[in-house]
This record gives structure tokens, sequence and C-alpha cells, in this order.
């Protein structure tokens, strides 16, 4: 944690939470941050695009917690059948917006281009985006993680971003659901890289917060949160039941 920025918690329940666990899961995490008023971290919990209005309604208009779609699409309306526009998780009561997380990188074929389109839909629709950057296993192994994710930056930041409306989350593909983690070392590298590299395009981008994000759990949270230039941590798993996702929001 790092720098007078204010950091981010976010929860990517990915596609896992049904009514009424979803619901349950929701009060009881604003329940928990309500005797914590002091909480520093901006906490954001990103579920299914169908359960925001409903967690948005038991949460109330004011509340501590924030809410954040997965993906959008880059348009505003039309025929685009399963697709979500940016204005519609604005709608719904999100604030902020995934994109470019490696399963949808994977799963869906999209390239840097079409992320930077997704948060400029993001931006459009006043959400903030979280944007999703990192190597796969081959690539690190191969030396070339630094290099890669510095492209994927270049590629997948729209012109228009800002520390106001931009996040960046880290995620090494090979750390997502594996339990394996990078060194608290290469952590600080890659942070570091990062931040210079976005600071050399344009200054001010040298102040988002970088989240990481892979197998962030209780027993790693600390260390991971305490490493220069991590400003928060990108949470799947271990934010889909409170008592596991507690303890990584007490880290900050
Ligand atoms: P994980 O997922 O915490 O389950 O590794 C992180 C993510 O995909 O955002």
């Amino acid at each position: 944690m790092s720098d007078g920025r204010q950091p981010v918690i976010a929860g990517n329940w990915k596609m896992n939470g049904r009514m009424p666990g979803a619901t349950a899961t929701i009060a009881d995490l604003a329940a928990r941050l309500a005797t914590r008023p002091g909480a520093a971290c901006a906490v954001v919990i990103c579920p299914p695009a169908p359960l925001l209005p409903v967690l948005r309604e038991i949460l109330g208009a004011n509340s501590r917690i924030a809410l954040g779609g997965q993906d959008c699409h880059a348009g505003t309306s039309g025929a685009h059948t399963g697709d979500v526009a940016a204005e519609m998780l604005a709608d719904a009561g999100a604030a902020y917006c995934i994109v470019g997380h490696s399963e949808r990188r994977a799963d869906h074929g999209e390239d840097d281009r079409s992320v930077a389109a997704k948060a400029v839909a993001a931006h459009r629709a006043g959400l903030t985006a979280i944007v999703c950057v990192g190597e796969t296993l081959a690539e690190r192994e191969a030396g070339r993680a630094l290099d890669i994710v510095a492209g994927q930056l270049d590629g997948s930041l729209p012109d228009g971003a800002t520390p106001a409306n931009t996040i960046i989350a880290y995620e090494p593909v090979w750390a997502i659901g594996t339990g394996r983690t990078p060194t608290t070392d290469d952590v600080a590298a890659m942070h570091r890289h990062m931040r210079a590299h976005i600071a050399k395009r344009d200054a001010a981008l040298g102040d988002c917060r970088l989240l990481y994000g892979g197998s962030v759990k209780a027993a790693n949270a600390a260390e991971l949160m305490a490493v220069a230039d991590v400003d928060g941590a990108l949470v799947g798993g271990a934010s889909l039941a409170v008592d596991d996702f507690w303890p990584i929001i007490e880290t900050c």
C-alpha cells in the first residue's frame, strides 16, 4: 500500500452466486463493514450481472460496498445477443466494471483492442474500469513477463484513462485459481515496472491504483498488500465467503 492512493479490495465472484445465498453474503459483508467505520479501503463486489439490482437494493444508495460488472460490451445498445452495455450496468447499480479479465481474453477471444474499447465504454457510462493484464506461465518462464504486461498496458488502456476512472489489476494467468502466487519480489518488480511504464505514457496515469490478483487469500493478503506499488487486490475464490474475504479487507 502506498503514497496516499486509496486501496481497493475488489471481489470478483465470476459465475458464482445464486439467490438467496448471494443476498445473505452481501448483507453479512455490509454488517461487518459497519462495525469498522474507519476502514481505509474501498470495497467493491463484482457479482454476476443479474444480481446487481438485487444487491444494490439490499445495500442502499450510500453503502460502503460498491458494485461492479465483470465485463461490458463496447456499444450502448443493439443486436448483440447476450451482451450487456456499460450503461445497463450503471443503471443496475454498478460503479465499476472489470474489463479484459484473462478468462474473458481466453474464453471469448478478447484482445487488447477490444479491452480498450470496453474500458472506453465503462468510462462513457461513468464507471471506473478495472483493466486486467497478466502473463501466462510460458511467458513468465521465458522471461517475458514484464514485456508482455507492458504490451497489454499499451494496448488495453484507452486514451482518456485517468487515475480517477481506471484501476489496473495485475493478474498472472498462472496464479488465478491455482493457489500459486508470484514471490513478493516478483510482484514488487512487476508493479514498479507497470507504474513506470504507464507514467512514461502520461505522468498522471502513474498514479492509477495497481491491484494484485491471483490466489489472494487470508494467509497471504497482508504480505502481498505490503508490497510497494500494490494498491489493493482483485480477489476471486476468496471473495465468495465473507469469512474468507473479511481478513483480506482487514489488511488495509
Ligand atoms: P482467484 O481469482 O483469487 O480465485 O485466483 C482472481 C481473479 O480471477 O480475479
